[in-house]
């Protein structure tokens, strides 16, 4: 088999090979070579995702792309690179994530293992060495913690992007998170760095909101513990809520928020519901400047938000480090996202490809 500027020929990957069932590690085959604007990445670390579990339990319905590739934030250096790719070099540094930036969308890479065809999107970070599309995928200073770098492919691009560019979080606001996984960490962290002045943190394991409050959460309520909506009514009942952020995407959370907020109070959806359960809502304010928006990733645009959010964190010394609880090698990988269905982990879970 012909290496790709004599570099690996295969990986190691976790391959989601049936839904509902764990992801199985094994050495795949990497394509023979690159396709117009495709780069081969040696990936240092990955991080998990809700997204990831979705895909595992089937959320959207059947998978016709089975045997596949998974992952969409991390972080590496890049090995080689395809025709007409201009915004990476061999050697670059580079952040990796599923928001389309600058330079060439590829074809989608495949893979083999053994007779069989794995399939792959635009990114991957379940596996060692990865070919992405260009426009999948930052350049970085040399110097960056590769650690903290690749929360900037999904968790920290979205979380500040929603108070950014969705909540619009002015000086002095006062915010609800309601959930406080990868994400909504994020959005805390965000909301603080913007200025608001009370954030209130909503979850139901006790070692997220310790978390969320050494992100900036100026109150959190344990919903296992208390009815939040009593708590929230007692906070709000004499000053505005200005943002509601759901992360849940259930149907009486979106709806109980959107009542909450004031008159000209923004209310973000940022989980994304079941199919079918839909959400009814009084929609006269939303006439008087009140107003229900949903996002995706934040809409962050990756080459220029990502540099920007590093300087800011840098300057703040905002340490990222703190948001990663749990760091496994590849063989992990399951144990991992078992941790993260049942709440024992409190911050992100990152492969770590050096262990
Ligand atoms: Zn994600």
């Amino acid at each position: 088999m012909t290496a790709i500027n004599n570099g690996p020929t295969t990986t190691q990957a976790a391959v989601l090979v049936e839904q509902n069932t764990d992801l199985v590690i094994d050495e795949i085959s990497l394509p023979e070579t690159l396709d117009v604007g495709q780069v081969l990445v040696e990936i240092k670390y990955s991080g998990i995702c809700g997204s990831q579990l979705g895909e595992i339990d089937g959320v959207k319905g059947p998978d016709r792309w089975l045997p596949h590739l998974l992952g969409h934030e991390g972080s590496g250096h890049v090995l080689a690179i395809g025709p007409g790719v201009k915004h990476a070099q061999p050697g670059d540094t580079v952040v990796l994530h599923w928001r389309p930036s600058r330079g060439i969308e590829s074809a989608a890479p495949k893979y083999k293992w053994g007779d069989k065809t794995v399939n792959a999107g635009w990114v991957t970070t379940f596996n060692n060495y990865a070919v992405v599309s260009e426009n999948r995928l930052t350049p970085i200073p040399a110097e960056t913690d590769l650690k903290a770098a690749a929360l900037y492919g999904c968790a920290v691009t979205t979380g500040f992007g929603v108070i950014d560019n969705r909540a619009n979080v002015r000086l002095g606001d006062t915010v609800v998170v309601f959930g406080a996984g990868g994400i909504g960490l994020n959005i805390v962290q965000g909301a603080a760095l913007a200025g608001a002045r009370a954030i209130i943190a909503i979850d139901r394991f006790a070692n997220r909101l310790e978390l969320a409050k050494s992100c900036g959460a100026t109150e959190t309520i344990d919903g296992s513990q208390i009815n939040p909506w009593d708590r929230l009514k007692e906070i709000f009942a004499d000053e505005p809520l200005d943002v509601f952020i759901d992360n849940t995407g259930a149907p009486t959370v979106i709806a109980e928020g959107y009542k909450l907020t004031s008159n000209r109070g923004r209310t973000v959806l940022v989980g994304v519901p079941k199919s079918g359960n839909d959400t009814a809502i009084h929609t006269l304010p939303l006439h008087f400047g009140k107003s229900i928006t949903g996002t995706t990733g934040g809409e962050a645009i990756p080459h220029e938000d990502i540099p920007r959010y590093m300087a800011l964190t840098e300057a703040r010394n905002v340490d990222l480090n703190d948001l990663i609880t749990e760091v496994e090698p590849l063989s992990g990988v399951n144990d991992l996202i078992a941790k993260m269905r049942n709440g024992k982990s409190a911050g992100r879970c990152l492969i770590d490809f050096s262990l």
